[in-house]
């Protein structure tokens, strides 16, 4: 938690009281640089007590008064900020929508142990080799199985 950018927010005018608690709210999660992101729209809709749908709409008006600008994987960057550098290619954060995909795809289980938790999405191909975020190359693993499995190739 940023308490630098949650300060910083509290002084931001907002088009909506709902954009200035979802300001609150992903300032919480802030980096330092000032990026935040809304991946989660259930978690953020209930530290609202607003629905998913008012938070994705809270959100664009917030991009439409520049209070946000879109930044990169679906985060933003709050108004006033310098952008810092997008995350380079071959690193970027997976969508959760595709992490929700794989790990029910697998059954919410580590594929190498059966493992319920503690899971984490691994690229079989390595990203760092060159591996997609293809599904067909991503699988689940606990987090345990995804370090003993480090970068090696299978
Ligand atoms: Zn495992």
């Amino acid at each position: 938690m940023s308490i630098r950018v949650v300060g910083y927010v509290m002084g931001l005018q907002t088009p909506s009281p709902l954009g200035k608690l979802l300001l609150l709210y992903g300032a919480d999660g802030a980096t330092e640089d000032g990026v935040l992101s809304f991946d989660d729209q259930q978690k953020a809709a209930a530290f609202c007590c607003a629905t998913a749908d008012d938070v994705m709409v809270a959100v664009d008006e917030m991009v439409a008064a520049n209070v946000l600008l879109p930044w990169a994987d679906g985060r933003f960057v709050i108004q006033g900020y310098e952008p810092p550098p997008p995350p380079p290619a071959g690193k970027r954060q997976l969508p959760l929508s595709i992490r929700r995909a794989v790990i029910d795809r697998d059954g919410h289980k580590c594929l190498a142990c059966g493992a319920t938790n503690d899971l984490s999405i691994d690229h079989i191909h390595p990203e760092s080799k060159g591996g997609s975020h293809d599904m067909s190359n991503l699988q689940t693993l606990c987090r345990p199985c995804n370090r003993r499995k480090g970068v090696r190739l299978p």
